[in-house]
């Protein structure tokens, strides 16, 4: 079979326009960007205000390994299947972030034939998303610390900056530094750090803002630092506001592309998962809701982390209300949860797998939580075995959840068929959407913590360091009690020790420290050591990537 690239480059792509035709986009609410891809612009927003919303099906999966098993390969291939049986479906998907391409994971646009092009511009610069948002956050660190090397009115104390440079690259040697040495012009010394782009809460905001005015809104209302008598200081009491709102007013604007069989798809945003709320923008949610009968979009990672903040934080947030939640399975991440290690999973293990299985039941029930139906996709792998997929079949029928194999990475929209007919019927069964939260906005910090804790990770209790209890403080006392949370964990596990796979039991999650996000509008609650800042590899992937004599781009997957 081809790689990835290979059956990128080969596909003829259509004319964007052509594209946004078909959706009854007018020229005008159109921005190209070359073409093949397009900015949506606000005018499409005013026009569709008051239509009336597609049906929301949301892709999470099981506990992944470290490779990623499949779920943006779904959506791709579920939207592509939408079309061959007679369905209007629009994709909302994450822009991905340089970190993973150049690390271990590799791009984020599918896979196979089921992918959105052009994968490379997408999983390189695309239209400039990550780069307006890095210039933005590091607008905001460098007026910061300009305001303290100008006579410091507002008295910041540099010991309490609470704010970090970004970059969209896993640069380990970042993490932690220090700026401002050499002379009196070099500014204020004092220990900095990096973080990844896709882990800023200025990306956070971009992709839960309403509208430019909801972005300079909630821009300014970043804390940025304390002074030296204590008091909180917020982006605006440096005026950054503006002028980080003028470098993101195009980067606001959702982008229009297109999968490998014509398939419409927005990617905008892209926040990590287990540092981050982990979906695509509202914006580009809500219109892939207008524009479509259907709208596919994709939650990062498990359900543990991904589906749960795009349930309990974004959902929530724009009163958006899921109609089907579908679940991806692979026979490889089962057996991995099994404790089979990485290079064996090829082989056939059918007790590894019906251990591993308890990982599905789990995420499976969770996601019945929120009173949403549920269908199993299991993504085929070429390796899988008869014998393997019966354990998987079996264990949906014992749960009564729907279930398809889906093999659209091998076939396209045609591998999707069946389960693209199996989501339409959950739908047509269930039209009125009956979502509901895991936890009340009116719970403190602690309680929602737990509640996730509790219900989500199956976790006895929930422990909290003295250093979380002092943040909890100061975090309550700036109102931080009435916002919804957002766990930073380990994506290998259910609990917060990624050695724990399968369905732990009989655990606790450790809290050592909690943030506030007061501009993103949610509280960030570290469980574990959750990098910000993600390092390398031994051997990257980006050694193999090259780009020929012709521009033409080799080894990206
Ligand atoms: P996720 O969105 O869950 O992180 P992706 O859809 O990005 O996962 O897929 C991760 C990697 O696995 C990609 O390189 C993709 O090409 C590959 N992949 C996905 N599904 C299959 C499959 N059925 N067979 C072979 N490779 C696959
Ligand atoms: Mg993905």
């Amino acid at each position: 079979m081809l790689t990835d690239i290979e059956i990128a480059q080969q596909t003829k792509l259509r004319p964007i326009a052509e594209i946004a035709e078909e959706l009854h986009v007018c020229p005008e609410e159109l921005e190209p960007y070359g073409r093949f891809k397009a900015k949506l612009n606000d005018d499409l927003f005013k026009r569709l205000e008051n239509e009336p919303d597609g049906k929301l099906i949301l892709v999470t999966a099981i506990n992944p390994t470290p490779a990623g098993e499949g779920k943006t390969t779904t959506t791709a291939g579920l939207g592509q299947a939408m079309a061959k049986i007679g369905k209007k479906a629009v994709i909302a998907l994450r822009e991905p972030s340089l970190g993973p391409v150049f690390g271990i994971k590799g791009g984020a646009a599918g896979g196979g034939y089921a992918q959105v092009l052009p994968m490379e511009d997408i999983n390189l610069h695309f239209t400039g998303d990550m780069h307006a948002i890095t210039s933005a956050n590091n607008l905001l660190c460098a007026m910061l610390d300009n305001h303290m090397q100008q006579g410091n009115v507002l008295g910041i104390d540099q010991r309490r900056v609470l704010i970090k440079r970004c970059v969209d690259m896993n640069d380990r040697a970042l993490r932690s530094i220090v700026i401002g040495l050499g002379s009196k012009v070099n500014g204020i010394p004092r220990e900095d750090g990096f973080i990844i782009t896709v882990a800023s809460e200025v990306m956070a905001i971009l992709c839960l803002a309403k509208d430019l005015k909801d972005l300079k809104e909630r821009l300014g209302k970043i804390l940025i630092a304390y002074t030296y008598d204590g008091k909180p200081v917020y982006a605006k009491d440096i005026k950054a506001d503006g002028a980080m709102t003028a470098l993101l007013k195009d980067a606001i604007n959702p982008n229009l592309v297109q999968t490998i069989e014509g398939t419409p798809a927005i990617m905008h945003g892209g926040p990590f998962a287990n540092i981050a709320h982990g979906c695509n923008s509202v914006r580009a949610t809500r219109l892939a809701l207008k524009l479509g009968d259907y709208c596919i979009t994709e939650a990062g990672f498990g359900s543990d982390l991904g589906a749960e903040k795009f349930l309990d934080i974004k959902c929530r947030l724009a009163g958006l209300k899921p109609n089907c939640i579908v679940v991806v399975a692979t026979v490889r991440a089962l057996k991995y949860n099994g404790g089979v290690p990485k290079a064996e999973l090829a082989k056939e293990n059918v007790p590894a797998l019906e251990k591993g299985i308890e990982n599905l039941r789990a995420h499976v029930e969770n996601m019945h939580k929120y009173n949403v139906p549920v269908v199993v996709a299991i993504n085929r792998f070429g390796t899988d075995t008869d014998a393997e997929l019966k354990v998987i079949d079996d264990c949906c029928k014992s749960l009564g959840v729907e279930y398809a194999l889906s093999e659209v990475f091998a076939k396209g929209g045609e591998g999707g068929v069946e389960l693209a007919k199996t989501v339409c019927k959950v739908i047509d069964e269930n039209p009125e959407s009956h979502f509901a939260p895991i936890y009340d906005l009116d719970l403190t910090v602690e309680e929602k913590i737990r509640t996730i804790a509790q219900k989500i990770y199956g976790a006895d209790d929930v422990t909290f360091t003295n250093q979380a209890m002092k943040s909890l403080k100061d975090i309550k006392a700036l109102g931080g009690d009435a916002l919804p949370v957002c766990i930073a964990k380990t994506q290998y596990s259910l609990s917060d020790d990624p050695t724990l796979l399968g369905r732990p039991t009989g655990f606790n999650i450790t809290i050592r420290d909690l943030r506030l996000s007061n501009g993103a509008g949610f509280v960030v609650a570290y469980a574990g050591d959750v990098m910000t800042m993600p390092g390398l590899p031994k051997v990257p992937s980006a050694e193999k990537i090259d780009v020929d004599g012709n521009g033409v781009i080799h080894g990206l997957f």
